[in-house]
């Protein structure tokens, strides 16, 4: 917010996208991702922030937290049904759920990111970009059913970048939240970062 740098990659964990205002859930402690967009709407006065979470599970903590919120819009991609069970049929205009079946590749997930994060951010319009990035949806994660690739992940991040730079000064914090093989973590990861970074 100071504009000393366009976007920041947060190479944290725990990850924090199931802890609810008061509950700590599934691995996470506190909201990391939920802690900033409340210190950007608090501190920074914004209006309008945007969080994309396409970690494989869906982020009932980030959603439950901002569901009635609409100074924050939510898109997630995840695998359903799936643990934390949550996410599938509690949308609304600002809560942009996509759930996907398990055995979801590439190409279905970037039909579903184009058809449902893409219009609902170019309407919304967010001032800053926060990106839940678990990358525990890829095929060589054995924690879920999802076929993403390093590509995938530099794919939508590539878009991600490009709703940031149209309205939110390029704005975006992504925080690292799942990823349990540790080769297609790291690889994923760093496509993610060489993409905002531009490298
Ligand atoms: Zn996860």
């Amino acid at each position: 917010m100071a504009g000393r740098v366009e976007n920041a990659f947060c190479n944290v964990r725990p990850p924090g996208h199931h802890a609810e205002r008061a509950r700590a859930m599934g691995f996470c402690i506190f909201n990391n991702v939920a802690v900033g967009v409340a210190h950007a709407l608090a501190q920074h006065g914004l209006q309008r922030v945007a969080i994309a979470d396409f970690d494989v599970h869906h982020g009932n903590g980030t959603e439950t937290i901002f569901h009635d919120d609409p100074r924050v819009m939510l898109c997630s991609t995840f695998q359903h049904p799936f643990y934390p069970y949550y996410g599938a049929n509690s949308g609304n205009e600002h809560i942009i759920n996509a759930p996907l079946p398990a055995g979801t590749g590439g190409g279905e997930f970037r039909a579903a990111v184009t058809l449902h994060w893409l219009p609902a951010l170019e309407r919304f319009q967010p001032e800053l970009l926060l990106i839940s990035a678990g990358f525990d949806a890829h095929r060589d994660d054995d924690m879920a059913m999802l076929n993403l690739t390093e590509s995938d992940y530099a794919w939508v991040t590539g878009e991600l970048k490009n709703i940031a730079g149209k309205y939110a000064r390029g704005r975006i914090v992504s925080a690292l939240e799942g990823g349990y093989e540790l080769h297609a973590l790291g690889r994923s990861a760093l496509a993610h970062i060489k993409v905002l970074s531009g490298l």
